[in-house]
């Protein structure tokens, strides 16, 4: 280095060898990438207003109004993971001084009152213990006493392990004056969800969850009745990147020629077109089937080992995450970190309220077999023998 102009070294680690082994990932997210996806994320690069990408651009819309059950002409893919389109949504939705009633029952909630609030937003809370959901005769309270113009609510709450039920929500909230907004990041392709029959106004999700692509592009669609507040603004959204009037136009959305906003992350985009895909050959149905099926089975096996369920009501247990209480004279960290050394094996503690309280094992998409229910059975079982505190 003496005779260098540089003063800091090219860093050893970098000149190793890349170390990625291999993991089964039963946490909340990510899951684990099926090998089709994976290829369709190692493509070669085109550019990103080549009309190839665009093309893929439009199967993912059209993958997106599948999956939302929607015919939104605003359905596209922001350039983020769930919390960019959390953000989308409500940098977009709100302007100064709007009120937003935020159901909060974890963490989801906590994050979009954070945001809202950035945005300048009145927010107003509706809260429910962690590991309940809001009945429509609470929505309605809320919606009465506050008189918000957004409500926004949590599908699958994954810091918790709920399910929200939307039926009715939607229908309630016009009622009001108001529009629905629900974060289906941990439920799309989970659990049902109709984003027209249930009217509902703004609704986004993630890729990393069921849709087994890699992190980095968020699907997100807005009703007629929200682009409609869209086209109402006094002020123009600020965030230039998530500004929905360009993108709605960088994705073909307003009939215009389309005009660069962003470089893309094309190859994302490429992974979540295959993951939508394969969604769609396998039918939102045998899905939806497929993740309560196998969410039973994981349940009967917890509950048979003497563990308890969070969520005590049976009908309102995400079908892809489910929180198990960290038994008595357990830590909840032996036990992740004895699956991660031992069975090569992802399961996640408590986020939020649930922090320290909580197991969290998640069955998403791939990942939802029988022979994964067994796998982190018999991991935990083995877990519960050797992490009990008086043998450490
Ligand atoms: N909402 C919910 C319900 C989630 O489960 C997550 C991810 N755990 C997010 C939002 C945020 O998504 P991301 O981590 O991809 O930003």
């Amino acid at each position: 280095m003496a005779s260098s102009v540089l003063r800091v070294a090219p860093p050893e680690e970098l000149l190793r060898p890349l170390a990625v082994p291999e993991r089964l990932l039963l946490g909340p997210g990510p899951s684990n990438v099926p090998r089709r996806i994976q290829a369709a994320g190692a493509r070669q690069l085109l550019g990103h207003m080549h009309p190839e990408v665009l093309q893929v651009m439009d199967e993912i819309k059209a993958g997106i109004q599948y999956a939302f059950q929607t015919q939104n002409r605003l359905s596209l893919a922001v350039s983020g993971t769930g919390h960019c389109a959390m953000e989308a949504a409500l940098v977009n939705l709100l302007e100064q001084g709007d009120t937003v009633l935020v159901a909060i029952n974890g963490i989801w909630g906590q994050r979009a009152a954070d945001i809202a609030r950035r945005l300048g937003a009145n927010v107003c809370e509706l809260l429910k213990l962690p590991g309940k959901y809001f009945t429509p005769q609470d929505i309605e309270q809320g919606l009465v006493q506050h008189r918000p113009l957004v409500l926004f609510i949590t599908h699958g709450e994954s810091s918790t392990g709920v399910l929200q039920p939307l039926e009715g929500l939607g229908e309630l909230c016009h009622r009001h004056g108001c529009l629905l907004l629900v974060d289906a990041v941990a439920s799309l392709g989970g659990a049902p969800v109709f984003m027209d029959q249930q009217e509902i106004d703004v609704l986004y999700s993630g890729s990393q969850k069921v849709l087994n692509a890699p992190p980095g592009s968020a699907p997100i669609s807005f009703s007629e009745r929200a682009r409609e507040k869209l086209l109402r603004r006094k002020t123009k959204p600020p965030s230039f990147y998530l500004d929905m009037g360009c993108l709605a136009n960088y994705w073909g959305c307003d009939g215009e020629p389309r005009r660069y906003h962003h470089t893309a992350p094309i190859n994302s985009f490429f992974s979540l077109r295959e993951g939508l895909a394969l969604l769609a050959e396998l039918g939102l149905e045998s899905s939806w089937e497929r993740h309560r099926a196998n969410c039973i089975l994981l349940c009967r096996g917890l509950l048979d080992m003497g563990l308890e369920l969070f969520v005590e009501e049976e009908e309102a247990r995400l079908p892809t995450i489910t929180t198990v209480r960290v038994p008595e004279g357990y830590n909840w960290k032996d036990i992740t970190a004895f699956l991660m050394d031992n069975h090569g094996m992802e399961i996640a503690g408590g986020l939020g309220p649930t922090v320290g309280k909580v197991l969290r094992i998640g069955l998403m998409g791939c990942n939802s077999t029988r022979a994964n229910v067994e796998r982190v059975l018999g991991a935990l079982r083995d877990a519960l023998q050797r992490c009990h505190r008086s043998r450490l």
